[in-house]
């Protein structure tokens, strides 16, 4: 197939449904990754074509949702209490921490601009070389190698004023967490397939290995992401386990060579706080000893100071993040949390399983 239209095309979408329908002897439950397929399962009605043989349970993998409400706060720390100019992309300035959204930082008079690329924030650096420049990096290994770019950039030039404040965050250990949970109900994985096409498939092995469940690089259309449940199921009926690839127009095993170079120069693996899931060890990306000139952390006393922060309550934003809860079922759905009035990331975010039930269910899922 060449085009879009060929993988949402419903009658391909619905003869894959029923082959999974006929061979399940069971129901099984098996977990979507990334943020982009949950989108695309709620919008096109996968999981009711699919009801009978799977549940559906929604992951961690909206690099947004994830991001801890601390690094939020430390952004507008930088702008508003450093005077330094925070870049980001666009996504990242409606999410709330706990002294209001980067568009609230924005509105009091601090320098927030959304920026396309890392490197447009390095440029902008260099362009203003008495303002302190600072990217709030976001996002899981498909990102990572775009920040790594723009430090290396920055420092071949010297550049003395940019700096980057690191919350990225890894998938594969995240997904141990979530399968080592002593409630967890996945069966399988449908892995990120952007994410594999990055790093490739090994560091996945282990993790279907210990838990005995099988883990499928899949794309995000429709047509993708049945075909990926697919091989899930052919797998759990055969009572086999280990890493597939439905997503073979991009992923490779062995991932993209030159953007794990490059993350390998500039990132070592570090523990990160995952929003919803706590401290995953390994869980993210911090930069190296080479580039320490660049982290912000290290760079403004101010962030090193500042206390804990604990979530809002009322969102359940943690549960939905560990497909514990599907959005529909938090009290504030629709309610009190909306995408106007957001009370947590998942509201927000284009990849935000809340956001996509509210968008694509409507008044259907509010029922
Ligand atoms: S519906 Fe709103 S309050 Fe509830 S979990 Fe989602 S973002 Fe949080």
């Amino acid at each position: 197939m060449r085009f879009v239209e060929e993988y949402r095309d419903p009658a391909l979408m619905r003869g894959i449904a029923d082959a999974i329908v006929r061979r399940a002897t069971r129901r099984w439950t098996i977990m979507e990754v990334c943020g982009g397929q949950t989108h695309a399962i709620v919008e096109h009605g996968i999981d009711q074509l699919l009801d009978p043989a799977v549940e559906l349970l929604h992951g961690p993998g909206c690099p947004v949702c994830v991001t801890p409400l601390e690094t939020l706060d430390r952004a507008a720390a930088l702008a508003e209490e450093a005077g330094a100019i925070v870049c980001t992309f666009g996504d990242m300035l409606r999410v709330p921490g706990t002294r209001g959204d980067l568009f609230s930082v924005r509105a009091r008079g601090g320098a927030v601009r959304v920026v396309y690329a890392p490197l447009d924030a390095a440029r902008l650096a260099e362009r203003t070389p008495d303002r302190a420049v600072v990217f709030l990096a976001v996002g899981f290994e498909t990102t990572a190698p775009a920040v790594a770019t723009a430090a290396r950039w920055a420092r071949a030039r010297g550049l003395g004023n940019f700096f980057l404040l690191v919350s990225h965050v890894r998938v594969p250990p995240a997904l141990e967490a979530i399968a080592s949970a002593e409630d967890t109900r996945v069966e399988a994985f449908l892995a990120a397939g952007h994410v594999c096409t990055v790093m490739g498939t090994a560091e996945y092995e282990p993790i279907a290995r210990r838990h005995r469940l099988p883990i499928v690089a899949t794309g995000f259309e429709p047509v993708d992401i049945l075909e990926g449940v697919a091989l899930a199921v052919e797998q759990l009926e055969a009572g086999e386990t280990g890493v597939s690839i439905q997503y073979r127009r991009a992923v490779r095993p062995a991932g993209n060579p030159a953007a794990r170079a490059i993350l390998d120069e500039v990132f070592e693996i570090a523990d990160r706080p995952w929003r919803g899931i706590g401290v995953v060890p390994g869980g993210g990306f911090a930069l190296r000893s080479a580039y320490h000139a660049l982290d912000a952390e290290r760079a403004f006393p101010l962030l090193a100071a500042r206390a804990p922060v604990t979530e809002p309550a009322a969102c359940r934003a943690g549960d939905v993040l560990r497909g514990a809860l599907r959005p529909p079922e938090c009290p504030a759905f629709g309610r009190a949390c909306t995408p106007e009035h957001p009370l947590g990331a998942p509201m927000v975010s284009t990849e935000g399983a809340c956001a996509a039930y509210y968008r694509w269910r409507g008044a259907e899922a509010c029922a």
